[in-house]
């Protein structure tokens, strides 16, 4: 693209296109990107980035990957789309039967919508309309955790951190909920029982009205890029079936691997009553969600008054969507992804430890495929990312979060082009970088 098409493309995003969460009268600058392929980023302007974000958890293999192409072109060309209600077809079928397969063994019955907060709203409704076809509607609340994120809409925003969740303007109108306090254990650190004492509080004193708990199984993402203790979610489980309340755990961001195991309830050994699944389910190619629960709920769901489960989303098992999820969980499978994750997990560790001697640093860990700076104040998120582009990077941070989760086939040396990069923008912080 020649600098004046990139003039005019700028200029019209400027006038008319909002970004995520941005002004339209101070926006933050962006980059005009023209393609992608691996793992690099191709600018108008004709420079490479390594991509260090895999857009937001969701390009596991990276861009342009052959073999989703290929299920994208054999779809497209058969049924791009169709109505869902009173129709099925293959894709749809075959993804939700391998969802069901993949996922812990009590989850066999899966709702698709189209995004991870549509997910998180339809295993809201379902937990509330199990109850309520219990006889029990006065249990419709929820209880979480703070430093959750659940995604932008009403409901998921009511269960988001009422703080750190970027949705304190409208604390006012949203439901409330019951909040416990952010788990304190960190993942690797030996379990103390009264990191729980807090959540079992609140559970034992309002479970007559809590349909269920929701949270972010190990890995809290947006409200914080935290990684707390496998133990804290046991507890969870035993409380939730003591006190009868569902347990939904949300997977949007950790699903498909990106914490070390397929799912990251896996690291506790324990299964939710619902599940929600987005992001890296169709590989980053499009928007696609899922949420899937167990016999006895969705039973529970269709014996009561209603009968039926009173959602039904337009693109609802969308089958261009359905074939690149199957192809791309194909791939994921037939891969290393395990030794992958371990390897960039390895790598993170040892590449952004210098981070952990500044005095800038509050703090620096790493998980499966996540490596996070967490910084001691915030940065201004304009003036560090086009440090991180200049370097030939493309990493976003957020707040006092400078964090990376490569797509999974990055190699060693792209990794290390990456933490590298971090450490270097991390170092040079000063007064213009903090907002
Ligand atoms: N849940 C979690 C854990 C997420 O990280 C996100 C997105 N950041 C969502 C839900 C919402 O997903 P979406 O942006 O696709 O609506």
């Amino acid at each position: 693209m020649d600098g004046s098409a990139q003039t005019t493309l700028l200029q019209a995003d400027r006038e008319h296109v909002w970004h995520p969460y941005t002004s339209m009268v101070n926006p933050h600058p962006v980059y005009p990107v023209v393609s992608a392929s691996g793992v690099r980023l191709k600018l108008a302007d004709g420079r490479e980035l390594i991509d260090g974000m895999s857009s937001w958890w969701a390009a596991i293999h990276g861009y342009n990957h052959p073999r989703l192409n290929a299920a994208a072109h054999a779809q497209i060309d058969t049924l791009a789309h169709v109505m869902f209600g009173g129709l099925t077809h293959k894709p749809a079928v075959e993804l939700a039967m391998k969802l069901v397969e993949l996922t812990p063994e009590p989850l066999q019955k899966v709702f698709f919508s189209d995004s991870g907060s549509v997910s998180v709203e339809v295993a809201i409704k379902m937990a509330i309309q199990y109850w309520h076809g219990q006889g029990k509607a006065q249990k419709h609340k929820l209880l979480t955790i703070r430093s959750g994120y659940h995604g932008d809409t009403f409901g998921a925003m009511a269960a988001c951190d009422p703080v750190t969740g970027m949705h304190k303007l409208f604390a006012g109108i949203l439901t409330k909920h019951y909040f416990a306090d952010a788990p304190c254990c960190g993942y690797h650190d030996p379990w103390d029982e009264g990191d729980i004492v807090g959540f079992h509080t609140l559970l034992r004193d309002h479970h007559q009205n809590i349909a269920a708990v929701i949270m972010e199984p190990i890995v809290q993402g947006a409200g914080g890029m935290r990684f707390y203790s496998p133990h804290y979610l046991r507890r969870v489980r035993n409380f939730c079936d003591e006190y009868q309340v569902l347990l939904i755990l949300d997977e949007v961001a950790t699903g498909f691997g990106r914490t070390g195991t397929r799912f990251a309830c896996e690291h506790a050994g324990i299964a939710p009553d619902i599940m929600c699944l987005g992001k890296a389910l169709t590989g980053g190619y499009m928007s696609l969600a899922a949420t899937l629960t167990t016999r006895k709920i969705s039973d529970g769901i269709s014996c009561g008054n209603s009968k039926v489960f009173m959602h039904g989303p337009t693109f609802m098992g969308n089958p261009l969507a359905c074939s690149i999820a199957l192809a791309s969980i194909e791939l994921l499978l037939e891969s290393p992804w395990k030794t992958r994750i371990k390897d960039i997990e390895r790598q993170l560790n040892e590449g952004l430890a210098p981070c952990a001697g500044f005095k800038q640093v509050a703090d620096v860990r790493v998980l499966g495929g996540i490596g996070v700076v967490e910084l001691t104040q915030a940065v201004n998120m304009a003036v560090i990312q086009k440090q991180f582009v200049d370097q030939g990077v493309w990493i976003r941070p957020f707040g006092k979060l400078v964090y990376v989760m490569p797509p999974y086939i990055i190699c060693e040396q792209d990794l290390a082009q990456l933490t590298s990069s971090i450490v270097q923008v991390v170092d040079d912080i000063d007064s213009a970088s903090l907002r």
